[in-house]
C-alpha cells in the first residue's frame, strides 16, 4: 500500500447516513485527509478514481446486479471496510425477509413493482470477504477515526466483542429494565459508549449481535421485566433480521 493510502467510499442499498457520519467529522477529517488520498467521496468531492488501495463500502446488497459491482470493488481493493449496519449486518434493509417478496414490492413500487429487480437483503460479508466491519446505524464518529487510524498504522480495528451493557454501566446510566423499558443492550455488540441510553434512549441493536451475547439470559430478563417473546422479537427483527433469521 502507498504511504498516503487512495481511499474510495461507495454505497449500495442505504441512507448515506455513515458516509454523512464521516463528513460530518469537520476537524477530525481534515487531519485524517491530510494522512489519506481520497480518490472517490461524493458526499465531499467531485470526480472519481478507481486506483484505491482501501474501498469503505456502505449499505446492504439487495439486487442480483448489486453483485458483480461489489466484487469487482473487492477485486480492485486490498481492504474492503463495510460501513454502518446495513453493510456489516444487513441492518433494516433485512426487514423485509419477514414479508413476502409480492408484500414488499407493492409496498415500496406499488403498480410499477414489475420494473424493478430486488432480492433478499444481505450484508456485504454475503458476497465478498469483509477485511474490517465498522458498525452502527449510523457509524460512531469516534469509532470511525479511531478505525482509520489503525489502518494508517497497518493494523486491523476489531470493535469490542462485549455487549453494550458494559460501557452503559461504565457510563453511569440507570439500566432502563428498572424504568419499564425494554433495551437490546443486554444482546448488542458495544462500542458506541451506550450513547443511546445516555441520551435517554434504549439501545436498538444497531450494532448487531455481541459474540459473546447469552439470549437465553436475555429472554430470561425480559421476561422478568414483563417483555414477553413477541415484543423482544419485534423489537429484534429491527437489525438483527439477516444474521439471526431464527427470530
Ligand atoms: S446503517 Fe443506517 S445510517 Fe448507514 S446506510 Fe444503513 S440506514 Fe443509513
Ligand atoms: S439493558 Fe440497556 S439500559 Fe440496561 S444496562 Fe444494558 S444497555 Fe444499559
Ligand atoms: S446504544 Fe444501541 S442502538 Fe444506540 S448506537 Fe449503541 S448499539 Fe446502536
Amino acid at each position: 500500500m502507498s504511504a498516503k493510502p487512495k481511499v474510495a467510499f461507495f454505497d449500495f442499498a442505504g441512507c448515506e447516513g455513515d458516509q454523512l457520519q464521516v463528513a460530518n467529522l469537520e476537524e477530525r477529517l481534515v487531519d485524517l485527509i491530510s494522512h489519506l488520498d481520497i480518490v472517490s467521496f461524493r458526499e465531499i468531492k467531485t470526480g472519481h478514481r478507481d486506483d484505491y488501495d482501501i474501498a469503505f463500502v456502505e449499505g446492504s446488497v439487495t439486487r442480483p446486479e448489486d453483485e458483480p459491482r461489489l466484487l469487482e470493488i473487492r477485486s480492485s481493493a486490498q481492504i474492503l471496510v463495510a460501513l454502518g449496519a446495513c453493510a456489516t449486518i444487513g441492518g433494516i434493509n433485512c426487514l423485509k425477509t419477514f414479508i413476502s417478496e409480492r408484500e414488499y414490492r407493492s409496498t415500496v413500487y406499488g403498480p410499477y413493482a414489475g420494473r424493478y429487480s430486488t432480492y433478499a437483503a444481505r450484508p456485504l460479508s454475503a458476497v465478498v470477504s469483509v477485511d474490517m466491519d465498522i458498525h452502527g446505524c449510523p457509524i460512531d464518529k469516534i469509532e470511525f477515526a479511531r478505525a482509520v487510524k489503525e489502518l494508517l498504522l497497518g493494523k486491523i480495528y476489531i470493535p469490542p466483542d462485549y455487549p453494550v451493557c458494559v460501557e452503559c454501566k461504565m457510563a453511569g446510566n440507570i439500566c432502563r429494565y428498572e424504568q419499564g423499558s425494554l433495551c437490546l443492550g443486554i444482546v448488542t455488540r458495544a462500542g458506541c459508549r451506550a450513547c443511546c441510553v445516555t441520551e435517554g434512549s434504549v439501545c436498538w441493536g444497531c450494532r448487531g449481535m455481541a459474540p459473546q451475547a447469552n439470549l437465553d439470559a436475555a429472554a430470561q430478563i425480559m421476561e422478568e421485566h414483563g417483555f414477553g417473546w413477541l415484543n423482544a422479537q419485534d423489537r429484534l427483527r429491527l437489525y438483527f433480521g439477516c444474521t439471526n433469521q431464527g427470530i
